[in-house]
């Protein structure tokens, strides 16, 4: 299931560079329609040479068009000051041409889906961190002891009745040093296990990440929204970048919520912070009692015991 999931991003990588490809030619047709003639030649000369070779002629002539056009499309692209490779697909990873494989006789994975297997794993924290290692002898409070327990417990039942939750996301809140962390990865890990793609990023990497891709003209906020579940960890850690860091979490929310997968966001921020932070539309987003689950951990601060 894992597997298939990924396999799912590889197509969603795919897709999304034919998009980004069919927008670049239209914006190429438009800057200079001789982009246009150039295609409607060299498709001409394609099914010509597929009749040259089936009757045995010499396809010389053809190719020999062929290279005309290539030079004069890479001439072109050159006078608008555009990359040479401008008019051809582009891939995530040009080895397997996003599509997690390579190798023509005998398949095999490529480079980057080893990645992405790790990157899953590593994804979910520290290995310790599960539900079987829970320790209570960490809680000097019995009140701190019950509480956290019963966030446990639910959130044990989350992950094993994953994805047929009672509730589609969980919002946990607390003080730093209550464990919100140690819950979280210990969730994700039990749903990876149960075959699920868990994804656990912390607001502070996931912004700069689709700010990176911005820069790289990339859109890597797409990436976020395929995991059956993101564990959104430290929000209010972030950057907060004008017209960026709440549209990006509210995209982020609305999107996952729209197509049925689950969030857990946790956070250090009271309510009142969030309000003041983010607004009434995300903080409404993030404790819609409709779909989300509110827990909030209080306590001494473990670390410290
Ligand atoms: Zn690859």
């Amino acid at each position: 299931m894992a597997l298939k999931e990924l396999l799912n991003e590889y197509e969603a990588v795919r897709l999304r560079q034919r998009d980004a490809l069919q927008k670049r030619t239209q914006e190429a047709y438009a800057l200079c329609p001789e982009f246009k003639e150039i295609a409607d030649l060299r498709k001409a000369a394609l099914m010509e040479l597929g009749n040259v070779m089936r009757s045995g002629e010499d396809p010389k002539r053809i190719h020999d068009k062929l290279s005309t056009y290539a030079a004069r499309e890479k001439q072109l692209l050159k006078a608008l000051g555009l990359p040479e490779d401008h008019l051809q697909m582009q891939y995530d990873c040009p080895l397997c041409k996003d599509t997690g494989y390579v190798g023509e006789a005998r398949r095999e994975p490529c480079a980057c889906l080893q990645r992405k297997k790790i990157a899953l794993r590593a994804g979910q924290g520290d290995p310790n961190e599960r539900f079987e290692n829970f320790d209570e002898t960490l809680f000097s409070d019995a009140t701190q002891l019950a509480r956290t327990k019963k966030a446990r417990e639910y959130l044990e039942s989350f992950a094993n009745e994953f994805p047929n939750t009672r509730w589609q996301n969980v919002f946990l809140t607390g003080a730093p040093g209550l464990g919100k962390t140690f819950l979280l990865n210990a969730v994700a890990r039990r749903v990876s296990e149960r075959g699920f793609t868990a994804q656990t990023v912390c607001a502070y990497n996931f912004i700069r990440d689709v700010v990176a891709g911005f820069s790289a003209g990339e859109d890597r906020l797409g990436a976020y929204f395929t995991p059956a579940l993101l564990v959104l960890d430290d929000i209010g850690t972030e950057p907060m970048l004008r017209n960026v860091t709440v549209e990006t979490i509210n995209a982020l929310l609305n999107e996952r919520l729209a197509r049925g997968l689950h969030t857990l966001c946790a956070t250090n921020l009271t309510t009142e912070q969030l309000k003041e932070r983010y607004g009434e539309r995300v903080l409404s987003r993030l404790i819609d009692t409709r779909h989300c689950c509110s827990i909030k951990l209080e306590g001494k601060n473990l670390r410290m015991v």
